[in-house]
């Protein structure tokens, strides 16, 4: 199976603090989680991934806006500016419009970077590069697949099921995922997404919402317990051309592998109705027990990558979290190895 991975995705890397669950806590999506997959495949007998090629901008633009990639680009510069901060300092944003009180953008960048985030992540000098480096190997997977591979994986991180149109957060800049879906629904083919991630594919169901060529499935934990909150409800379904094309599975905290793969099934089951030409697939592999979300173990991976396999569509494989000690690379690997051998 081919695979995608840049180093210049390391440049961003986080090392200050994180708010997690209110705390101030080391980060936890940092550029030892690529090394560490990359250790995991390969002593699981994977070649080494490809790096991927080069995208340009009309690509990103498949579903962000113009505004939101200058502001990315430029904000790490812009905001060293305006503070006097060190090239390696960490940019977060602080403060936010007065919920439906906003009717401009804002022009600080000190503002900006509340105006276009969710959450606290911050931009470093090198998180444009790296994102869009990430973004490049979901869309080398996707050309792989639709040249023919019956799967390929990306290795993304950071990730991007929670960015969306422009909006970053959750560890997420560009939304990896669905520029590889939007990319193969331009070509005509007939796409599904499906989000493994223990988290609710918030960026990705708000940028597929109001249409119906992409179908999108996320089985997540509960989201009136679990990040990111807000949505990811079993009654949400899309509006306009997308009504009827977004399915939610949300789970209870602690779920096991054998009620997580009944879901599973039922998931699989939308997505052949959907008779989709290639699915992407959101690979999170945080619902490890590790994690505290969910309650899988190894096993429950072998049975996940089984079931997806059994799909029978050429798959493109993102990955999304995932990180928990000794369990992400091996979750990972396992997943893959079943993709790779049905
Ligand atoms: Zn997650």
């Amino acid at each position: 199976m081919r695979s995608f991975y840049s180093e210049v995705q390391a440049q961003h890397n986080p090392v200050e603090p994180h708010v997690f669950q209110g705390r101030a806590l080391p980060p936890a999506e940092t550029a030892a989680r690529a090394r560490r997959i990359l250790e995991g495949l390969a002593a699981a007998g994977f070649e080494p991934p490809e790096p991927p090629a080069p995208i340009d901008e009309a690509t990103l633009e498949l579903v962000h806006t113009p505004r939101y990639l200058r502001f990315l680009r430029d904000a790490h510069e812009r905001w060293r500016v305006a503070t006097g901060a060190a090239a390696d300092a960490e940019a977060r944003p602080y403060v936010r419009p007065l919920p439906g009180a906003a009717r401009r953008e804002p022009t600080s960048v000190l503002a900006q970077l509340g105006w276009y985030s969710f959450d606290d992540d911050p931009i470093l000098a090198g998180t444009w590069e790296a994102a869009a480096a990430s973004v490049a190997c979901a869309v080398a997977a996707a050309d792989a697949v639709e040249a023919g591979a019956r799967a390929a994986y990306a290795l993304c991180r950071p990730p991007g099921h929670h960015a969306g149109a422009e909006c970053f957060g959750g560890y997420c800049y560009l939304n990896n995922a669905a520029i590889a879906a939007a990319r193969l629904a331009a070509r005509s083919h007939r796409v599904a997404v499906l989000d493994l991630d223990a988290h609710h594919g918030n960026g990705t169901q708000a940028i597929f919402w109001e249409r119906g060529d992409v179908v999108t499935i996320s089985i997540h934990g509960d989201p009136d317990v679990h990040y990111p909150f807000f949505g990811g409800y079993a009654d949400e379904r899309g509006s306009g051309a997308g009504d009827g094309a977004h399915h939610n599975f949300p789970l209870p905290t602690g779920t096991d592998g054998d009620t997580y793969l009944g879901a599973l099934d039922d998931a699989l089951a939308t997505i052949a109705a959907a008779e989709p030409d290639a699915v992407v697939v959101s690979l999170g592999v945080d619902t490890d027990a590790a994690d505290g979300v969910f309650s899988l173990g190894l096993d429950d991976f072998r049975r996940i990558g089984a079931a997806i396999a059994r799909l029978g569509r050429p798959l493109v494989v993102v990955q999304e979290g995932g990180y928990g000690p000794e369990v992400l690379e091996r979750d990972v690997a396992a997943v893959l190895t079943e993709i790779a051998s049905a």
